[in-house]
């Protein structure tokens, strides 16, 4: 059995998205309401699991939240159940204590009550006590449909669709190209990518439009009062914006990895400094480097799907610095020296395509 997820836009009409609206707040009152409870039973050192939260609150949730008759429990149920997960990685510190959620924040909730329990048919999905709400395209995978979130986006709203494949039917891709051969690449700021066999992938040029674009509406929203309507009118604005270049991203980085892959019979790449963008306060600079690190994310599963072997090299290597040709190590390379002259050999040669080449398995 193989596991699939697929998002996909849906095209609801006005009450349907009024209602997917209410399953949302539902979800989120649910959350808090057991965030609540399990903190009043720290206090009095009782440790509540999220079984005893569910089941307290189911007993109340009539009296004290009786707008939800009307909603599917599958919301409440799935929240509670997420609230636990999110306790046990707590526990196990992979995550921080779960915090609140805000009216302001995330727009989404859980919408089957278990595997198979929701149906999918061609371009359409029925969701419970909302029915038969359009999707843009149909689903790609066949076989039972297992989890299905709904989330809103920029005004839009998507359902993300978990589905247990049957392995048979997935062993592996096709192989497209004979003349297959191991790539390095070094992913970039102003080139997406380049490859060791000479390859660019440019980041498009509307990316460039859209980064001054956000520049213009980040500076409009501070212009305003916090809070105020225009202040809102103008988060809203900057929320598009965001939205846009990482619709445009996500494209070109599908687009890239796929075609690298395809003609890859093994891969090498590098490992991005997180610890340093941590430090790096310029917004924008850290929004990048945590795209590249998608990217390099993409090119892992699509690798490990055609069976390519992928190394990523050691975060000391130095790809930028060494020399291809002979190995000798420059000391005094800046970023704004876009060839790269090797001192000890006398090689020359493009600063990324060298970092490729460096790159390269075997
Ligand atoms: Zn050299």
């Amino acid at each position: 059995m193989i596991l699939r997820t697929q998002k996909i836009e849906l095209n609801p009409n006005n009450k349907q998205s009024t209602l997917m609206s209410q399953h949302a707040g539902y979800a989120r009152v649910a959350f808090n309401f057991a965030l609540s409870s399990f903190n009043a039973g720290l206090e009095v050192d009782e440790w509540r699991t999220y079984q005893d939260i569910k089941r307290e609150f189911n007993a109340v949730k009539r009296d004290r939240f009786p707008w939800c008759d009307g909603l599917s429990q599958n919301a409440s149920k799935n929240a509670i159940h997420n609230f636990g997960d999110a306790l046990t990685r707590w526990k196990s510190k992979q995550n921080r204590f779960p915090t609140f959620r805000k009216r302001s924040g995330k727009c989404s909730y859980q919408a089957d009550n278990g595997v198979g329990t929701v149906e999918v048919y061609k371009k359409r999905i029925k969701l419970p006590k909302i029915g038969w709400v359009r999707m843009r395209e149909a689903l790609r995978f066949t076989g039972e449909v297992s989890k299905v979130v709904v989330s809103k986006r920029n005004g839009r709203w998507f359902v993300s669709i978990l589905v247990r494949c049957d392995s048979s039917n997935y062993t592996h891709q096709p192989t497209l190209f004979d003349d297959k051969q191991p790539i390095g690449i070094d992913v970039g700021i102003n080139t997406l990518a380049t490859c060791s066999n000479g390859v660019k992938y440019e980041n498009p040029r509307p990316l460039k439009r859209y980064q001054r674009k956000l520049r213009r509406a980040n500076k409009a929203l501070s212009r305003k009062s916090k809070g105020s309507q225009n202040w809102q009118k103008a988060k809203k604005r900057l929320g598009a914006v965001h939205y846009r270049i990482g619709c445009i991203r996500e494209d070109t980085h599908h687009k890239a990895s796929t075609a690298i892959v395809k003609r890859a019979s093994a891969i090498g790449i590098e490992t991005l400094n997180i610890s340093g963008l941590l430090k790096n306060r310029r917004l924008a600079k850290a929004l990048l480097d945590s795209a590249l690190s998608g990217f390099l994310t993409m090119l892992k599963y699509k690798a490990d799907r055609r069976r390519v072997s992928i190394t990523q090299a050691n975060r000391f290597f130095a790809s930028s610095k060494t020399c291809s040709n002979c190995g000798h190590k420059k000391t005094d390379l800046t970023l704004s020296d876009r060839t790269y002259h090797c001192t000890g050999c006398g090689f020359e040669c493009d600063r990324d395509l060298n970092a490729a080449i460096n790159l390269c398995p075997v």
